[in-house]
Formats: structure tokens, sequence, C-alpha cells
């Protein structure tokens, strides 16, 4: 098994790079921010409760999304290794990942960080929303998802550094010239 996790801010990348990554490794792609979407386009039970959390661009508390991950995971039993995408974003929930794996025989085996630049991502987010229509990429909601990831989520990178597993790279430049560091990286490991 080989399990990755895709780290950095919002719209750094991790969605797209994660496509060309499941594509050529045959990992999957569990990416919790997709979970909760469909979650609420399909008005489940779950998706009522974190509808107005995500519009505001606030996180959801850590016990509805580290179930409902465990949950995805459990329902892929035959899988040769996963690609956590926007998960984890808080320590508790890295703690409960690891806590996890280890009860499967598994583990997190590298953290990818793409970095990117503020303005970069406020740039990138606002091409998206013109064609997402997703309501949390408007401007204000966007300062907020910043703020939970400056304010909660970067603090999930030492936790993985103090493991060795961090490698950062450049998120900015050609998608093709990023996959491939991304692949480097990930042989190293593999
Ligand atoms: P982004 O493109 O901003 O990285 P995602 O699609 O990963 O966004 O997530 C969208 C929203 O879903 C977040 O702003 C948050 O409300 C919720 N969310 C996704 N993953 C998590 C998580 N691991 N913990 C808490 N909330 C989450």
């Amino acid at each position: 098994m080989f399990n990755l996790v895709i780290f950095g801010p919002p719209g750094a990348g991790k969605g797209t790079q994660s496509e060309k990554i499941i594509d050529k490794y045959k990992l999957v792609h569990l990416s919790t921010g997709d979970m909760f979407r469909s979650h609420i386009s399909n008005d489940t039970e779950l998706g009522k409760r974190v509808k107005e959390i995500l519009a505001d661009g606030r996180l959801v508390p850590d016990s509805i999304t580290i179930d409902m991950l465990e949950e995805e995971v459990k329902n892929n039993p035959e899988a040769e290794g996963f690609i956590f995408d926007g998960f984890p974003r808080t320590v508790p929930q890295a703690e409960a990942l690891d806590a996890f794996l280890e009860g499967k025989g598994s583990k997190v085996d590298l953290v990818l960080q793409l970095d990117v630049d503020q303005n970069v991502i406020k740039e990138r987010i606002a091409e998206r929303q013109k064609v997402s229509g997703r309501a949390d990429d408007d401007a204000v909601k966007l300062l907020k998802r910043i703020d939970e990831y400056f304010d909660k989520t970067i603090h999930v990178l030492p936790y993985y550094q103090e493991q060795g597993k961090v490698t950062t790279l450049n998120g900015v430049g050609k998608i093709d010239d990023i996959f491939e560091a991304i692949c480097g990286a990930i042989d190293e490991k593999h």
C-alpha cells in the first residue's frame, strides 16, 4: 500500500494534480471537499449539516470529517493506496489518520506540499469561480478559507515534518512540469 497526502492552500492545484497521479499510480483519490459537495448536492443528512459551514468557508468539525473519511477508506478494500486531498486539515485529523492507518497495518508514506503564493491563489480562484460557480469561491469566503488554512491547517505540516515525510514542491508553473516533479518525489518513496 502507498498512501500520499497532497497538501497546500485552497487553489494550490491539489485536485488537478491528484487526477494525474491516480492515472499513473492507480491510487484511489479521496477528496473530503468533493465528498462534502456530493453530500450537499444529494441532500443527505450529512449534507444538510455541513452545507452552511462550506458556504461560509469554515472547516467542518473534525469528528464528522474523520468518520466520513474512514468510511470511504473502508468502502475501497481493494485499493493499492490512497491520495488524501483536503485531509487532514487539522492536527487532530492527522492523528486520527495515523491511528486509523496503523490499525490497517499501513501508514502515510509521503506528504507532498504544493507551495503557492497567496496572490497567485487569489487569482486562480477568481478564475475558477467563473466556471465552478462554487459558493465558497467568492472573494469574502475565499479569505475565510485562506484564514482557516493559515490558522489551523498549516500546523499539520510540522506534524509530518517531525516524521520526516514532507517533500515541498513549487506549485507555480506548467501543470505538466509540476506533475513531473511530483512523480520524482513519489518514485523516491514508492
Ligand atoms: P479547497 O479548494 O479550498 O482546497 P476543498 O474542496 O478541499 O477546498 O474543501 C472545501 C470545503 O470543504 C472547505 O472549505 C471546508 O469547509 C470543507 N472541508 C474539506 N475538507 C475538510 C477537512 N479535512 N476538515 C474540515 N473541513 C473540510
